[in-house]
């Protein structure tokens, strides 16, 4: 048979732990699953944006390079000489950095002659461009690296002429690029770089943004792209981090809140079977303590029935034992009931104004032969000025009569007795003190409890029912009091009751 612990482990593993794995497993599979897609989507997202803004950049150059080109065609068109036209043409047209202008059989139109070096870039181009690749007026090629552009155009006469120019960087940034990319609504970063990998122009600082994707320019910008920046922190998978934190937060949240769960069911669980197994021993320990005096009681009685006892003073003896054994009997039964009045929440209390001498001196009459059997040394000391304290007698008689019941049965070698009553501190305080067993710290909080007992009333061989000092804690509260008791093992126990002396007001 399994323990009802084992039992309840395995419960929680099954009930508990197991749906919660599960729960945590398709979590984090769907928080990946959904990670993949959103960055899926993103960079789609990302991928149109880029290809849709290279074709406005390619569109904007396009067109403003035509616009040149159409100029450029009507200068050699007009009447006056191309030279000056050209020269006024290139003052309005920023974006054309050097311009050559080369006729058919390679030689220089415009201007008088080649810019430092530029005759060395563009000859060959313009050789290679000769080889009757322009068949078409205004055919354009633009040439990586350099971004060297060649156009063909036809003179007055039906000469072609071919067109050779540099874009100027600064103008194609500016007017290009800023116009067209920085109109952009959106939160992610756009870079031109060329084809060397340089960043021309870019929105906005990256910085350390990470690079999502980049998309080729055609033929108007070869061989350079525009590259998309996502700002750190704004990346989706960042933003699936986070919520792979709340997820994992929340989760953890839930399950502390079950491991929580589980500790108090347990808890509570433990102290139900404890309960339970209190229970039983308080029935056994019950019936046990009612047997014992209804046999003594019942052995006198027959005896003295029987008539056998001739000795008047024997005769006196059997009487008195019969007495106090019904006296203890009917305090164990009193015990018993008032116990289950106060379980019932049936008990209440008679206050009226009681001599406290008096009634510490009757509990201890009761007593009187227990303690003289047993050798008790008693000791009372009640202050002689104590006023007459509003009380259940009844009540605070019984708490005292547990407290010196005890007081006998758990004596030890040394047998003392002292009842100590006066007010401190506006309060009655009696303390009921013996030099026998002692009890542990560890238990001075549990011996109040219902049905406990220190140690197994078997082992212990003292009989008890495990109600009594819940008992006496019950009345003294029901008077606004406490009690507290001081005891180590081996030196004897105080146990102190202080009451008010005047019943508090209710509330
Ligand atoms: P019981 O019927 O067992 O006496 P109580 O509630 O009166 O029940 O006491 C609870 C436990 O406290 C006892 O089992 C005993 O171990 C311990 N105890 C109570 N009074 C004393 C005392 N004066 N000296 C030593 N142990 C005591």
């Amino acid at each position: 048979m399994w323990s009802p612990s084992a039992r309840f482990s395995t419960l929680a593993l099954v009930a508990i732990v197991a749906p919660a794995t599960i729960v945590a497993v398709l979590g984090w599979v769907s928080i990946r699953q959904w990670e993949a897609s959103s960055e899926l989507l993103y960079r789609e997202q990302a991928r149109d944006m880029a290809t849709m803004a290279a074709e406005k950049v390619e569109m904007m150059l396009r067109h403003a390079e035509d616009a040149v080109l159409d100029r450029l065609q009507g200068a050699l068109d007009a009447d006056t000489p191309p030279a000056r036209a050209v020269d006024d043409l290139l003052a309005h047209a920023p974006l054309v950095g050097r311009l050559y202008l080369i006729g058919q059989r390679g030689e220089l139109l415009y201007p008088r002659a080649w810019k430092d070096g530029d005759a060395a870039i563009f000859g060959p181009l313009v050789a290679e461009a000769a080889k009757g690749k322009f068949e078409r007026s205004g055919k354009r090629e633009v040439v990586a690296g350099n971004q060297v552009c060649l156009a063909m155009l036809v003179r007055r006469g039906g000469e072609p002429v071919v067109a050779a120019f540099i874009r100027d960087p600064d103008t194609l940034r500016r007017e290009i690029f800023e116009t067209t990319l920085g109109a952009l609504e959106s939160s992610i970063i756009i870079a031109v770089l060329d084809h060397a990998g340089r960043t021309v122009y870019s929105r906005a600082p990256i910085g350390d943004a990470q690079h999502v994707l980049s998309v080729r320019f055609r033929e108007t910008l070869p061989d350079w792209r525009l590259a998309v920046y996502q700002a750190s922190g704004a990346a989706p998978r960042q933003a699936v981090r986070r919520q792979v934190m709340l997820f994992t937060g929340a989760f953890g949240v839930l399950v502390a809140v079950i491991v929580a769960g589980i500790a108090t069911t347990w808890r509570l669980m433990r102290r139900e079977t404890e309960m339970t197994r209190l229970k039983s021993d308080f029935v056994a320990n019950v019936s046990h303590d009612l047997k014992t005096p209804l046999s003594v009681i019942r052995m006198f009685g027959e005896t003295l029935e029987m008539g056998r006892v001739t000795d008047e003073g024997k005769r006196r003896e059997y009487y008195r034992v019969i007495t106090r054994e019904s006296e203890r009997l009917s305090r164990l039964i009193d015990n018993v009931l008032d116990f289950s009045r106060i379980e019932g929440g049936r008990q209440t209390y008679e206050m009226t104004p009681t001599a406290v001498e008096p009634l510490i001196r009757g509990t201890l009459e009761a007593f009187t032969y227990p303690l003289a059997q047993q050798g008790f040394k008693v000791d009372v000391d009640v202050a002689s000025d104590l006023p007459d304290v509003v009380m259940d007698a009844d009540a605070v008689g019984q708490a005292l009569a547990n407290l010196i019941d005890n007081a006998i049965k758990y004596s030890g070698d040394e047998r003392a007795l002292a009842v100590d009553a006066r007010v401190v501190e506006g309060r009655l305080v009696i303390a009921v003190i013996d030099r026998g067993l002692g009890i542990a710290t560890t238990e001075h909080a549990k011996i109040f409890e219902k049905f406990y007992r220190v140690g197994r009333s078997d082992t212990q061989g003292r009989r008890g029912s495990g109600v009594g000092l819940a008992l006496v804690r019950h009345i003294v509260e029901a008077h606004r009091g406490d009690v507290t008791v001081e005891s180590a093992p081996g030196e004897g126990s105080r146990f102190t009751l202080r009451l008010p002396l005047a019943r508090e007001r209710d509330g």
